[in-house]
């Protein structure tokens, strides 16, 4: 095991190399003692069962499962270029760039959704660049199987980073999970082209209050063509937002938009 990569709450994730292969990896080590909420545990289940379901050019691949008495070790493909954050960080990306980045995006979250998954944190941080400068996503950790929805086909329990989240995950009335992943792609998208997020504030509810009203602005720079496909991203009731479809045929996301290879092989072989 090497260097620590990055840590959330209850994990550190490691670089491992393979003694056998000589294969690098990333190791997500969960201490066992930090799951003490059945809530926990519930969610580590979830996010191995969610990465076993998702196997996609543009989704961390999940290679290995492995437990001890102490600890859990998620063995993941390695992403070698670091979170898409740290290149936004950096300031605003040239749309054409912008466009690759996101065309990867919806096609592993319209993966994710034919096969029922919604992800439900969808932000650069968990978003990873390879060496050749594809994205992965990554972190499934608040993601949401078919089993958790209700009847209605609706989810409840709000959850999400808040410049990300989707003002109708906030009302605690069901949502649909699918729209409110849109809404979080949409605020991505902002945020490559412009180099800062759409909605901003001293304090979360600010940020919701702005959010709830679809109150944001464009800057000079981005496009007629981008702004049409943002403005129909960010808009408060999911059920006028864009779907994946809508997406996909709208005129600036679909300039060079190629699916995945593996991701029609994936959906044959279902
Ligand atoms: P959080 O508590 O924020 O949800 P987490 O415990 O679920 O975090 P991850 O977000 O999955 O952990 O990983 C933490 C960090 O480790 C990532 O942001 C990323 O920088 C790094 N990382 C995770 N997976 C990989 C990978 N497969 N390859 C390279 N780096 C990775």
């Amino acid at each position: 095991m090497g260097k620590v990569l990055g840590q959330g709450n209850f994990a550190k994730v490691y670089h491992c190399r393979s003694l056998s292969t000589n294969e690098s990896v990333a190791t997500k080590v969960i201490k066992k003692e930090k799951l003490k909420e059945d809530r926990l545990v519930k969610q580590i289940k979830r996010e191995v069962s969610v990465m076993r379901l998702v196997r996609h050019p543009h989704i961390v691949d999940l290679k290995e499962v492995m437990a001890t008495k102490e600890k859990i070790f998620l063995v993941m493909e390695y992403v070698k270029g670091g979170e898409l954050f740290a290149k936004v960080a950096k300031g605003k990306l040239k749309e054409d760039v912008a466009r690759k980045y996101f065309q990867q995006l919806i096609s592993a979250v319209d993966f994710c959704h034919s096969r029922g998954v919604t992800h439900r944190d969808l932000k650069p941080e968990n978003l990873l660049l390879d060496e050749n400068e594809d994205l992965k996503v990554s972190d499934f950790g608040l993601s949401a199987l078919p089993e958790q929805h209700r009847e209605d086909g609706m989810l409840l329990t709000p959850c999400g980073t808040p410049a990300y989240v989707a003002p109708e995950v906030l009302k605690k009335k069901g949502y649909d999970g699918s729209k409110a992943d849109i809404w979080s792609c949409g605020v991505i998208l902002y945020a490559l082209i412009c180099g800062y997020l759409p909605f901003q504030g001293e304090n979360v509810m600010r940020i919701y209050k702005k959010a709830f009203k679809g109150e944001y602005e464009f800057p000079e720079w981005i496009s007629p063509q981008a702004k049409i496909l943002i403005s129909n991203l960010l808009v408060a009731d999911p059920k006028k937002r864009y779907s994946i479809v809508d997406i996909m045929n709208d005129p600036w996301f679909r300039i060079g938009f190629a699916r995945p290879i593996a991701f029609s092989m994936n959906d044959s072989s279902i």
